[in-house]
């Protein structure tokens, strides 16, 4: 399952590992800081634009590492400003960046709030049954570069929409989600080395209360979760109330049912003090039952969690459909009803499928192995 790329990506290294290949190779430990500000801060594409760099360093470099360890293949934009990145890795592998924009009343689109969707696995084990990603299975994690990658690609885009961002040295996005393609707890060790360059004073001092992590209930890793230094939120796909209509789209609740996954919500929340966010998706006639409603209330009372409600996105493939507005919005009203914080979202980003995994679903299946151009 493992993929070994010809060469390292250089966004998979730590100023310990690069410091020490530095060294090996009769260079300063200055060194290392001098590539990083060039990889994260000003988001270089290769070593040849590093001129602070002797040319033999830069020559080591570009025979070393891989600076491109993912390419932008392709963009699509909703006409509600969400943009979907789909990228290719170099296996020819597909994954999916998403970046949504608030808009935000009497600021223009440069200023408005960016929070971008980061994918984790190509494909996913989990098999849950509205699920695109999960349609066709894991095919393999995403390594430490691959997912920080998509981090830098996000900020080449955005930096010709907000340049003073770039200039800083800054990302250019305000919040990430953990929420694309994959379970993020089934490539743990790679995504918390990735959130940990994100946050790093080295990588883009990225605060950690702005990044989310989003898991079906994985309950052993969200336990090693509360325990770790860096203090991300976490949200829960929910999507049923009670094991019985959970585990009929959730194949993950026979594994981890509701009576172990609520308890690890609640150590997390106890040892970070701070509020959880239950996921659920509104499926017609599937979870949508006024019983799942109150039962909702209820749990996300206990863990003094917010509920965020996701009209069902069609897959293609699959039979199910949205509930009506009114039965959506009923629904909303007895969680509310509980006391709890509800959003019912508008789902960003229907029109270009931005729904987990689908327009990598529909790419592989249109195109097989003639994917489009890479796009500059
Ligand atoms: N594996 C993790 C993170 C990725 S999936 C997890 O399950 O939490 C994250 C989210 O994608 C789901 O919680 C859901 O919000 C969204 N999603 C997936 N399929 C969807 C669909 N058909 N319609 C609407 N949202 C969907
Ligand atoms: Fe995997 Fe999450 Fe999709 Fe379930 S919802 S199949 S865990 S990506």
């Amino acid at each position: 399952m493992a993929f070994v790329p010809e060469k390292p990506p250089i966004h998979g290294e730590t100023p310990e590992t690069l410091g020490q290949r530095l060294s090996a190779q009769g260079y300063p430990g200055y060194r290392a800081a001098q590539i990083f500000e060039w990889v994260f801060k000003r988001r270089a594409e290769s070593p040849e634009v590093m001129t602070n760099l002797p040319a033999p360093l830069r020559a080591w470099l570009a025979d070393t590492f891989d600076f491109s360890p993912t390419t932008v293949l392709g963009k699509k934009t909703a006409s509600d400003v969400t943009q979907k990145l789909l990228q290719r890795l170099r296996d020819g592998s597909l994954i999916e960046t998403v970046i949504i924009r608030a808009p935000m009343e009497g600021v223009g689109q440069e200023q408005s709030r960016r929070t971008i969707c980061i994918s984790t696995q190509v494909g996913c084990a989990f098999g849950c049954k509205f699920c695109a990603s999960g349609l066709e299975g894991l095919k393999r994690n995403l390594s430490v570069g691959e997912i920080v990658c998509q981090l830098i690609q996000v900020c080449r885009i955005e930096d010709a929409v907000s340049p003073e961002r770039a200039a800083e040295g800054l990302a250019s996005f305000d919040n990430i989600v953990v929420m694309g393609m994959g379970e993020p707890m089934a490539n743990y060790e790679n995504l918390m080395a990735a959130l940990r360059a994100a946050n790093a004073p080295w990588g883009f001092g990225f605060g950690a209360r702005r990044i989310t992590i989003s898991t079906s209930g994985v309950v052993p890793k969200i336990l090693e979760l509360a325990e770790e230094s860096l203090g991300v939120r976490l949200a829960i796909s929910l999507h049923g109330a009670t094991n019985e209509v959970r585990e009929q789209i959730m194949p993950v609740n026979r594994k981890w049912p509701l009576e172990e996954l609520l308890p690890a919500c609640k150590v997390f929340a106890r040892k970070h003090g701070r509020m959880l966010t239950l996921e659920y998706i509104l499926i017609d006639a599937i979870n949508d039952g006024l019983d799942q409603a109150k039962r909702l209330g209820e749990i996300a009372r206990d863990l003094h969690a917010h509920v965020n409600l996701i009209p069902y996105n069609t897959v293609q493939g699959l039979a199910w459909k949205r509930p009506s507005l009114t039965r959506q919005e009923r629904f909303a009203g007895i969680v509310r009803q509980a006391g709890i914080s509800v959003t019912l979202r508008r789902e960003k980003g229907h029109d270009i499928d931005a729904a987990c995994g689908q327009l990598r679903l529909q790419t592989e299946k249109a195109q097989g192995d003639n994917l489009p151009p890479a796009v500059a």
